[in-house]
């Protein structure tokens, strides 16, 4: 019997819930074509993006042309790889030649960039399909998506709630089965977080480790990009893809990139697992806690050692950050004046147009933390702040170097709570702030990171982070594996239909 139109929505719908390792192995097969689970994705897209808000802007020429370019070297027996003819989506901060990047600002708006970032580069050499940019908080500045210029991403498990941020689009629109996977940015824990907090996985790579050339610049001492993705096997392959040097980003890594998936199923008997002391006194809710905790029993019983650790300087974290990253910020963001970018506002006068496309152009957060820096920077202040907010940042350092004695990679929570309501800290930027405590230390130490998916708590996911040696970020995949093993992906999230 022939299948009917209900059959057919099924297999369809069923396209969109595939890894894009399953899905690489259908196109390779010629079970399905490009073009068409392309057209799946950006009818997805259609239908729901309405209420998530995860994607700035849609290109769906550009995707179309992308895979039916696909579909012929597939014809010709010329696949470049997994990825070739993959549906993808990029966070708004990397440069995309001859598609409106804003970074979630209205600063940027219109602004059409010459060039690709490095890592848009990699992913079109590899043949993936690029369905549109994401939303994001402004410049990356903020954890939940409020601070986007344009509207709020929701969580695509409770619309009522955030997705995280910076990246909430990246971590939203592949939860929600938008796009396969997707590029975030990582300054302080804006892919883990997201990834947490919508349950998929994200990779905040080594510093140096993923080039940072296109990626409009946050902080640029603590700036990564990363992936996120429904499984941990796609996370490592979309790492493999985007990962290796790249001389026009001088503090990229020469370091050869490991195949991130070999040994990926090798399991965790055997390593010491770190359990911050710190991170386990109270100050992550009950709910939270309760899965990290079994996660680490998991760990436990497939043959890992706990081994407690101590991060005495993790206490700082939050303040030597927001003094690091706002310095660097008021620097990066000074080139958006009206002339070269995007805006200009109307002004008697050069200094009169600065001022007014300044003040028109950037949100609340870019301009608090603007003047943050700049204070920090300022003669007189420098010695105090700045200076010192370095020393913290060694010191921080130091004590994962400390612990990586005694572990082989140290686990904890991503946040302290599950994805908050919208509305509920936006008018409060310090508890904001404080929601970053366990990921802010990675960044500041340079080290690699990642959140997997951990269970549920009150119907919302939780995201373990696991947080590795530098450039070793093929065992934090492995620890992530073998949990993913046990407890599975997190549920298709339900609240978008
Ligand atoms: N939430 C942090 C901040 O607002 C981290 C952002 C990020 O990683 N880009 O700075």
């Amino acid at each position: 019997m022939l299948p009917g139109p209900e059959d057919h929505r099924v297999s369809e719908a069923g396209l969109l819930e595939l890894s894009i390792g399953e899905l690489a192995a259908k196109l390779a097969r010629r079970e399905a074509a490009s073009e068409e689970v392309t057209r799946l994705a950006l009818a997805r897209i259609e239908a729901t993006d309405g209420r998530l808000g995860a994607f700035l802007r849609v290109t769906p020429e550009r995707a179309l042309e992308e895979a039916r370019a696909s579909d012929r070297r597939r014809s010709r027996g010329e696949a470049r790889g997994p990825l070739d003819g993959v549906p993808l989506a990029l966070k708004d901060i990397l440069l995309t030649e001859g598609v409106e990047t804003t970074a979630g600002s209205r600063i940027l708006r219109g602004f059409i960039p010459p060039y690709d970032a490095a890592v848009a580069e990699r992913l079109r050499a590899a043949g993936a399909v690029t369905l549109g940019k994401l939303n994001m908080d402004e410049f990356a500045m903020g954890s939940s998506t409020e601070n986007s210029a344009y509207r709020p991403c929701r969580n695509p498990h409770d619309l009522g709630r955030t997705p995280g941020g910076s990246s909430g689009g990246s971590a939203a629109a592949v939860a929600a089965r938008q796009a396969f996977g997707s590029l975030g940015t990582d300054t302080g824990g804006s892919i883990r977080q997201p990834a947490g907090f919508c349950g998929v996985v994200g990779v905040k790579p080594t510093y140096g480790r993923v080039s940072r050339y296109g990626v409009i610049a946050f902080a640029s001492s603590l700036d990564q990009v990363g992936p996120m993705a429904r499984t941990v096997g796609d996370a490592a392959l979309l790492l493999g893809a985007i990962a290796g040097h790249d001389p026009r980003d001088m503090t990229s890594s020469e370091r050869p990139v490991p195949d991130y998936r070999e040994g990926i199923e090798s399991g965790v008997a055997g390593l010491r697992v770190g359990v911050p002391r710190e991170w386990f006194q109270g100050g992550a809710d009950a709910g939270v806690e309760g899965r990290v905790r079994e996660a680490l029993a998991t760990f436990e019983r497939l043959g890992a050692r706990l081994v407690e650790v101590e991060l005495p300087h993790a206490k700082y974290g939050i303040a030597a950050y927001y003094l690091v990253a706002t310095a660097e910020a008021s620097s990066n963001l000074a080139r958006y004046d009206g002339v070269r970018f995007g805006l200009r506002a109307e002004g008697k006068g050069l200094r009169e147009m600065y001022g007014h496309t300044r003040d028109q152009g950037f949100g609340p957060e870019p301009k608090r933390r603007i003047m943050l820096g700049t204070y920090a920077l300022s003669a007189g202040y420098y010695d105090a702040y700045y200076l010192r907010a370095q020393k913290v940042r060694t010191l921080v350092r130091r004590d994962f170097d400390r612990a990586f004695e005694s572990c082989d990679l140290v686990a904890g929570p991503v946040s302290p709570t599950v994805a908050f309501p919208l509305g509920e800290k936006i008018s409060d930027p310090l508890q904001m702030y404080l929601a970053d405590v366990y990921t802010i230390g990675c960044n500041l130490a340079a080290l690699p990171g990642l959140s997997v998916p951990a269970g549920m708590h009150a119907g919302l996911p939780v995201g373990l982070q696991l947080i590795g040696r530098a450039f070793d970020e093929s065992t934090l995949l492995r620890a992530a594996r073998a949990l993913e093993r046990e407890v599975g992906p997190a549920p298709a999230p339900r609240a978008i239909g």
